[in-house]
């Protein structure tokens, strides 16, 4: 038994907000009361005292990059749910682009299997939508989500034409899967390192238009209404796309779409050369930041997912044309939204939402805290002052301490 004392417990899916006393047994919630109604037993073998702090449904990224198998000099499934577990979530689901890429049953299997043993919090791994995402062939989706794939996709790339993206959308509509994809037209984001712009023109970074992702999310979407499949935008990074979920979502269709720290936070103007701050889609305008603001607090945007890509530290020791997309994101990610909600961009109840209910919904699953659910939640503070030191991090990259000190320096998180 395991009391959980006196914490305000947010849970969107009954709108509680208030104090409470959570009684938990094995792996599920027995009882949920008000203060000092669960009597402090002697069965009770463990109390934590939660008070002053938040008791929230446990916390889902939609998104990430664990890099195992084949990519275990840049992060492992240990070291990168370590790093979720800090950063406050209890399921993550990592992206297929590994090697060999999760496209079929085994790798899969492999994956769950060593998230048991070794993981920090769960693994739903997501798998790809084509062979070895090369865009040729459907990937083996029914064997696996037998074997543990909540969604499917080829991220990294967009799922590569249309008549592709149609089969796949097909299959997935009739096992009930949301398809995920990296929207992007492929000939536009070529040799680009940055968006294009002011501030790619100032620097001589050749850049790559908000167009290049919003004519992949136009595709999506009217893919998403001729199949009827569930689709959702990974990473949305542009005004332009947000305006066309907005327009799916009131047609009714079944789409959906996450926002990620770095695109709500940066801005194309801060890239400077810093290859901690290359990452695509690129981190977009200021008008565009606004605009994921106001999606993120009207409700257009369902989730804050990290896209926590890991990169051996010495690969983005060079140019910044030559480095790798991608920064880490786990540990950061509660940190970066609660400033939204210390500037009143957004309220805590629709932050935890953002990082709950919101993205469960897009898998098509529930998360709320009731008896007989499981004890899957997430404690945190929002006044705790705390600096991030990339040398502390869980994860195997090292992403430079400036990218994150500077936004979190003043941060009561
Ligand atoms: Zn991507
Ligand atoms: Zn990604």
């Amino acid at each position: 038994m395991l009391v959980i004392r006196g914490g305000r417990l947010v849970d969107p899916a009954s709108g509680a907000d208030a104090p409470h006393d959570i009684l938990i047994e094995g792996e599920r919630i027995v009882a949920v009361e008000r203060p000092g109604a669960i009597a402090a037993r002697g069965d009770a073998e463990h109390e934590i005292d939660a008070t002053g702090m938040i008791v929230a449904p446990g916390f889902i990224d939609l998104h990430c990059h664990l890099r195992e198998p084949g990519g275990e000099n840049s992060e492992t499934i240990e070291t990168g749910t370590r790093a979720a577990a800090r950063g406050g979530f209890t399921a993550v689901c990592p992206m297929p682009n590994t090697r060999p890429v999760n496209d079929n049953a085994s790798v899969t299997r492999s994956i769950v299997e060593r998230a048991q043993s070794a993981g920090h919090t769960r693994v739903w791994p997501i798998g790809a939508a084509s062979l070895g995402s090369k865009g040729e062939a459907l990937a083996e989706i029914a064997a696996m989500q037998k074997a543990g794939a909540v969604a499917v996709s080829d991220d990294g790339h967009p799922i590569a034409t249309a008549k592709l993206l149609r089969q796949v959308m097909d299959y997935c509509r009739s096992l009930g899967m949301p398809v995920i994809d990296h929207c992007e037209d492929s000939s536009l984001a070529a040799g680009a390192s940055m968006r294009e712009g002011p501030a790619s023109i100032r620097t001589g970074i050749r850049g790559m238009p908000a167009a290049t992702e919003t004519i992949g999310v136009g595709r999506d979407i009217q893919m998403a209404e001729l199949t009827g499949c569930r689709f959702h935008v990974a990473h949305l990074s542009a005004h332009a796309s947000l305006e066309m979920v907005r327009v799916a979502k009131h047609k009714g269709l079944a789409v959906s779409c996450e926002v990620t720290p770095h695109h709500f936070t940066m801005i194309d103007e801060e890239v400077g050369y810093d290859t901690h701050r290359k990452m695509n889609p690129p981190l977009g305008s200021r008008e565009d930041r606004e605009a994921l603001l106001e999606g993120l607090a009207d409700g257009t945007v369902d989730a804050i997912a990290t896209d926590h890509a890991p990169h051996e530290p010495a690969t983005k020791e060079v140019e910044f044309d030559r480095a790798p997309f991608g920064v880490t994101g786990f540990e950061t990610a509660l940190g970066l939204a609660l400033e939204l909600v210390h500037t009143k961009r957004i309220s805590l109840r629709r932050m935890v939402e953002l990082f709950t209910v919101g993205p469960a919904r897009v898998l098509g699953m529930q998360r709320r805290v009731a008896v007989g659910e499981p004890a899957d939640l997430t404690i945190f503070s929002t006044e705790h002052r705390w600096t991030f030191r990339a040398a502390e991090s869980a994860s195997k990259s090292r992403p430079s301490n400036g990218v994150f000190r500077d936004l979190l320096a003043d941060s009561a998180a």
